[in-house]
């Protein structure tokens, strides 16, 4: 696809872009000519130097989002050679999984365009109008990069309405199962594609569900909270924990009860709200919690929130953890970040009076890659702490 006009930046606002940012919010664009909704365009600096190719959407925040900072033509050819070079990357991972996440959007040079391979069944996320304008140069280099035997669209999240996109479900190519079998370090997992949350199974933790595993000792116990589809306490419970699971969802749990029975797992598990649960007396101290819960805030506005849920369920789950056990708290948001939680960890942990020592902070795992230039790209933190006192 060839652009169709050029979008060009204030004078003094193009440094962002031209350290690698992808994206520019519509305060920072001077003019557009030539260009609709959709399309491409080329980017310039005030003085006329070309800054790249981008695709338009006047309706979002960020109506320019870098794709090329070539004057190429946007082809299948040239999505081919994306898919390619992010599968090569993540080659690693063959002998660990046949799960993986293929493509993370701008993190892997393909603005607005989420790629999950679960067992060659893909699916998709489309965050973007403009990606959503390049399907059909994107759909036939997928198919060519992964040999995929289906290809389901997730692109049922909320901030599809930003880019004036409604929320859709559906095929892109033959008839996607309603659920995958996947294998992730010998463990096996039944993935609801079509109903679970974001594309079914959270491959982003996979590096830190396996740290679990090499740390917990047999007969050490652990309490699961947030736990969706049971991945920490599967694996926890293959070495030897006794396991407790909680989630608020039901299907959640029944998805979790399947992956326990697959892999031959004993595995408590309840359908709860992990803020009552932990509210109550504890009668079972615990040598592992893990907090996990969900982004909660996706914007800076809603941070405060994001920050009071974490600083509750650490002070809320202190009491229920032996001295010397171990508290993994998560924040998959962007909005909190590493300081961020950490500080809240502390003031939760100070105002029980008890010690925590930080032993390990986990990431997202590698196929979620985290680029410098890009630094939303890195929403994943887990932060490993000992109970001293
Ligand atoms: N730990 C999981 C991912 C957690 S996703 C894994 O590794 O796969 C967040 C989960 O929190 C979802 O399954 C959601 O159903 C659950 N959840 C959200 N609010 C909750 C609450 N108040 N109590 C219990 N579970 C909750």
């Amino acid at each position: 696809m060839e652009p169709k006009g050029t979008a060009t930046i204030k004078k003094g606002k193009d440094k962002r872009l031209r350290g690698g940012y992808p994206w520019v919010p519509k305060s920072e664009i001077k003019e557009v000519i030539g260009v609709t909704d959709g399309e491409l365009a080329v980017v310039l600096s005030e003085n006329g130097d070309n800054l790249g190719l981008a695709t338009y959407n006047s309706q979002s925040r960020f109506p320019l989002r870098i794709i090329s900072r070539n004057q190429i033509k946007i082809s299948e050819t040239w999505f081919k050679n994306k898919f390619d070079q992010a599968i090569q990357k993540r080659h690693l991972f063959q002998t660990i999984t046949n799960a993986t996440r293929i493509c993370f959007a701008e993190a892997d040079h393909v603005p607005g365009l989420i790629v999950d391979n679960y067992n060659q069944h893909l699916v998709v996320q489309v965050r973007s109008l403009g990606m959503e304008s390049l399907k059909h140069l994107w759909i036939p280099a997928l198919l060519e990069a992964t040999q995929a035997k289906s290809i389901l669209e997730r692109s049922d999240m909320p901030g599809r309405a930003e880019e004036g996109l409604d929320q859709v479900v559906q095929s892109l190519y033959r008839t996607p199962p309603d659920s995958v079998e996947i294998e992730e370090h010998g463990h096996i997992f039944h993935v609801p594609i079509k109903s679970g949350l974001k594309t079914g199974y959270y491959l982003d933790q996979r590096n830190s569900r396996k740290r679990l595993a090499d740390l917990i000792k047999p007969g050490e116990n652990l309490l699961d909270c947030f736990c969706y589809s049971g991945g920490f306490s599967i694996y926890a419970a293959k070495s030897g924990a006794n396991c407790t699971a909680v989630d608020i969802s039901e299907i959640a749990i029944q998805t979790a009860e399947l992956n326990a029975k697959a892999n031959g797992l004993n595995i408590s598990f309840q359908n709860e709200n992990v803020f009552d649960l932990l509210e109550k007396e504890p009668d079972t101290q615990y040598d592992w919690i893990i907090l996990d819960p969900p982004a909660i805030s996706k914007t800076s506005e809603d941070r405060d929130s994001l920050k009071w849920a974490v600083w509750n369920l650490v002070h809320r789950a202190l009491p229920h953890l032996k001295t010397n056990g171990r508290l993994i708290v998560c924040s998959c948001s962007y909005q909190l970040n590493l300081d961020g939680l950490i500080n809240v960890t502390k003031l939760a942990a100070q105002d029980r009076q008890t010690e925590l020592e930080l032993e390990d902070i986990t990431l997202q795992d590698l196929d979620h890659p985290a680029p410098l230039f890009f630094p939303e790209s890195l929403y994943l933190k887990c932060i490993w702490l000992r109970k001293t006192t």
